[in-house]
């Protein structure tokens, strides 16, 4: 017992990825210093250049904040004040804020319980003749049901943004569900295997500190099939001019420091590893939790990134379960315990989503790193079983 009580493990530890890579991430560091080239430098351009390549996607803009991203994302598809835009109710609140900001309307679906993603059957009854588009968010790492929501899209004309946050390197149906890979042709969705970001008109990301591809600092990135969007999203970064002194557009000053993009180079080639090491946790504790009543695990479905790692708890017990879980020393964090919809900026506009409403009653994200070791897991799974009274 004593050693439950001393064993601290917290939420989420950066230090051993920092460990791991101290000796090249201070080479960049330098590299940039020295250089003196601090504001959208080489290393902005070679990391644009190679995130390109690692999404499979022809345009890359790196951006200030996951936050500007979705902002930049939105007016360079054209959105703005008159226009609605379709999304979930269930994300972290940059997600509508960034709706809100450019003068759009958000209107909310609610989500699946199972998957934590926009209920794609229900978003065609609130199209309206003002949607512009739907801004679907891979929650936790879990890529949305992009098949349908593009179908849906080309269907009503209407842009895609995908929120990517929390989704970087998850790619769409990796492998078919039903047969794993070995299906193709018809049987095979057009967009499976596809990176999240890239499906839809414009995908955005964020690089803050504690996402799946974090730098040591802020950061996000804009991506684009699309040539003549790309085009406005640089501008819109740098007050809205593309030549010095012929400003165009109202933009904003949102660019991706020189240090973040050269911390970021020597993250990304280990981007694939680390989400391999995500999902083999996630399996893991799907095991451990098996037999647990009253806790619900989340579905290791191809292609999913485990940005979280976030069960329910049944019966009204959440708040509890994290309170035992605190007392001995194991974090956990409730993602998120209000809906946007639900937050006093919207002071009770918008009817409830009651999915919505119970995940945020039910969800606890457990602990989940890289790094993080079987034996911690084993832990976390007791602690939780005993908690519960199992
Ligand atoms: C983190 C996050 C954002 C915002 O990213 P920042 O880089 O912090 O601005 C947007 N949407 C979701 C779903 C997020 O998790």
């Amino acid at each position: 017992m004593l050693v439950f009580a001393l064993m601290h493990i917290p939420i989420l530890d950066l230090k051993p990825q920092y460990n791991s890579l101290k000796a090249e991430i201070q080479i960049a560091i330098d590299r940039v210093l020295t250089s003196c080239e601090f504001i959208l430098g080489q290393d902005v351009r070679l990391f644009e250049q190679e995130v390109a390549t690692y999404l499979e996607v022809p345009h890359a803009i790196a951006v200030n904040s996951g936050t500007d991203a979705l902002m930049i994302g939105l007016r360079a598809m054209g959105v703005g004040p008159g226009d609605e835009v379709i999304t979930t109710p269930f994300s972290f609140f940059a997600t509508a804020e960034s709706i809100s900001n450019v003068g759009a309307t958000p209107v909310f679906v609610d989500v699946e319980l199972e998957s934590y993603n926009l209920d794609v059957g229900l978003i065609e009854s609130r199209i309206s003749p003002r949607t512009r588009a739907i801004m679907p968010v891979h929650l936790f790492g879990r890529p949305a049901n992009m098949g349908q929501i593009m179908e849906l899209a080309t269907t009503h004309g209407l842009g895609v943004l995908e929120d990517c946050a929390q989704s970087f390197g998850a790619r769409y149906m990796a492998m078919c569900p039903s047969c794993h890979g070995q299906c193709s042709g018809d049987t095979r969705d057009r967009l499976a295997g596809t990176f999240t970001g890239t499906l839809g008109t414009v995908g955005a990301f964020s690089f803050f500190p504690t996402k799946n591809l974090g730098a040591y600092g802020d950061g996000g990135l804009v991506v684009t099939h699309d040539g003549a969007i790309a085009e406005v999203a640089q501008k819109l970064r740098v007050h809205g001019s593309k030549e010095r002194y012929r400003n165009e557009v109202f933009g904003y000053n949102s660019r991706l420091d020189s240090l973040q993009a050269a911390i970021l180079r020597v993250k990304l080639p280990h981007l694939e590893a680390w989400n391999q090491a995500r999902r083999r946790i996630a399996v893991t504790y799907g095991q451990l939790l098996a037999d647990v009543p009253g806790v619900v695990t989340p579905a290791v479905v191809s292609g999913h990134v485990f940005h979280q790692y976030t069960i329910r708890v049944l019966h009204g017990r959440r708040d509890e379960l994290r309170e035992f879980l605190a007392q001995r020393s194991i974090g956990s964090m409730v993602y998120y315990p209000v809906p946007q919809d639900r937050l006093p900026v919207y002071d009770g506009k918008f009817p409830p989503n009651l999915n919505s409403e119970q995940l945020a009653a039910e969800v606890l994200s457990l602990p989940l790193w890289p790094e993080l070791t079987d034996d911690k897991l084993g832990l976390i799974a007791m602690a939780i079983a005993e908690g519960l009274g199992a």
